[in-house]
């Protein structure tokens, strides 16, 4: 794939850039791994203060950054100024934070006599040289998410952004260095994906992180699985949204949409799959669909559009496979499922129901505005439908029944049970999944010191 931003609302390729060489590579790895002996010295209050000052810029530059994205990937601009304020301010969350949640830590005083020593620490020391494989679905919070913890621990980060966001790629490098981040401290790798398994096998290189789609995890996986280097994945997800009756449904339709199409539905965390109960399930597919059908699809710069183009010619044309396979095994078509011809690559919100498992849709994300709805008639069905997907990201359930809340937070496979709302990713909270939406934990304490060496300080 070239490393090129080609706007998705028109087709027109906007700019094209040349990937590093490998002379300009090894330069970059010798400056992380150099930078890094010296940052790893770095007190917490500076790391912090540099944070900070990164953060007040990325606030003044938030116009120019989301325009920048809505050309390159297609979201709606209101959306794209949202994700980069909540860069922002996960930056502010981490440099109040760090000091606190990377603390060292100090066993039980039983435990400690009971080793023969007079004093246990536990400390978080950083591991070095972190790459960091990223996706085009939120081109700054993805990157920031894992950027904001790791120079806080006192790592160094190189990123290798998806091909097709280079302008937010390279804008990410500029911003941490205008901060006063030494130079090799972030550093943006233009790259194509062929190029990440000989920088995977680089001593110098001590993990990876990476969010993206299950083969782009499993082959980085493997390579740093062969090299005996920690990762953590975020793969895809399809998220259950269950309905009980006890729930609000005109709240939990309306969420219902929010959570379906926000960024034009390529969130791994969007609710993907609607699973209500059937003495409410007329009453919520009715409003649900009268919402979806009530968006706004257009122009991305667009102050009022709630819908803009998928990021790609490709993305559009799986997503449009799997509803035809979807309609050709039966299902049925509550709205959309019929792309308008012309430029920009748009695609419908659209509710289907009638879904059975030999469907692609059924286990395959659906990573645009494509809902599924499905009717249960119990809360065990509910459980077992929620389940029945290779995924694990989040999810979401509407019931004021206490029980049955109990019952989804024991039994729901995912790495989020998100209670009469939407599931929505904060600083504060780890992030992740179970199954194939990958392991680790972003974001919190957790998410911080999956790059750290926990170390035992053992005094006799
Ligand atoms: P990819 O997983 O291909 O891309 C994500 C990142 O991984 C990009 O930086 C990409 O680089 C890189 N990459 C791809 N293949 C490899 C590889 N073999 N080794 C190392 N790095 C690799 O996602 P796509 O854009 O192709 O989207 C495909 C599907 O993935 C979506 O439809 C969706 O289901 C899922 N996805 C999930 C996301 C999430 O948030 N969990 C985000 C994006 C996609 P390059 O761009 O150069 O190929």
């Amino acid at each position: 794939m070239p490393i090129a931003t080609v706007n998705p609302a028109t087709g027109e390729t906007i700019k094209t850039y040349d990937a590093l060489g490998e002379e300009e590579i090894e330069r970059r790895l010798a400056i992380a791994e150099s930078t890094f002996r010296t940052y790893r010295t770095t007190s917490l209050d500076e790391r912090a203060r540099l944070l900070r000052r990164a953060a007040d810029l990325l606030d003044e530059d938030a116009e120019d950054v989301a325009y920048a994205m809505t050309t390159e990937m297609g979201k709606p601009i209101k959306q794209a100024r949202a994700e980069a304020a909540k860069c922002a301010k996960a930056m502010r969350w981490y440099a109040d934070h760090a000091a606190q949640l990377l603390a060292d830590e100090e066993p039980d005083a039983s435990d400690v006599e009971d080793s023969g020593a007079s004093r246990v620490l536990v400390r978080y020391r950083p591991l070095g040289p972190v790459l960091a494989v990223m996706p085009w679905n939120f081109p700054l919070w993805q990157v920031v998410r894992f950027a904001a913890p790791a120079l806080m621990a006192g790592n160094v980060g190189l990123l290798k952004h998806a091909s097709n966001v280079p302008q937010t790629a390279l804008y990410l490098e500029d911003l941490f260095r205008r901060a006063g981040f030494p130079e090799g401290c972030f550093q943006t790798l233009l790259i194509g994906s062929r190029e990440v398994e000989g920088i995977l096998r680089d001593p110098r290189i001590r993990a990876a992180t990476l969010t993206g789609s299950e083969p782009a995890g499993r082959s980085v996986a493997s390579v740093a699985g062969d090299e005996v280097k920690k990762t953590v994945l975020e793969l895809g997800g399809s998220d259950p949204y269950v309905v009980m009756p006890s729930a609000d449904i005109d709240r939990a339709a309306k969420t219902a949409v929010t959570a379906r199409v926000q960024n034009a539905g390529q969130s791994c965390i969007a609710a993907k799959r609607f699973i209500v109960h059937t003495d409410v399930f007329d009453a919520f597919a009715e409003r649900f669909t009268e919402g979806m059908k009530a968006l706004k699809v257009g122009d991305p710069l667009e102050e009022d559009t709630d819908v803009g183009p998928l990021s790609s010619k490709q993305g559009r044309h799986d997503l449009e496979e799997l509803v035809v396979d979807a309609v050709e095994s039966g299902a049925t078509v509550l709205c959309g499922g019929v792309r308008a011809e012309g430029s920009g690559w748009y695609y419908p919100p659209t509710v289907l129901t009638d879904v059975t498992g030999d469907m692609r849709i059924h286990h395959e994300e659906a990573f645009g505005p494509v809902a599924t709805l499905y009717r249960v008639t119990d809360l065990d069905e509910a459980v077992a439908v929620a389940n029945d997907s290779p995924f694990g990201l989040s999810s979401n359930v509407w019931t004021r029944d206490e029980s049955e809340i109990d019952r989804f937070v024991r039994d729901l496979e995912a790495g989020g049970v998100y209670v009469n709302g939407m599931t929505a990713s904060h600083p504060a909270f780890p992030f992740g999944g179970a199954k194939r939406s990958g392991y680790g934990r972003e974001l919190s304490g957790h998410g911080m010191r999956e790059f750290c060496n926990i170390t035992t300080v053992w005094h006799g």
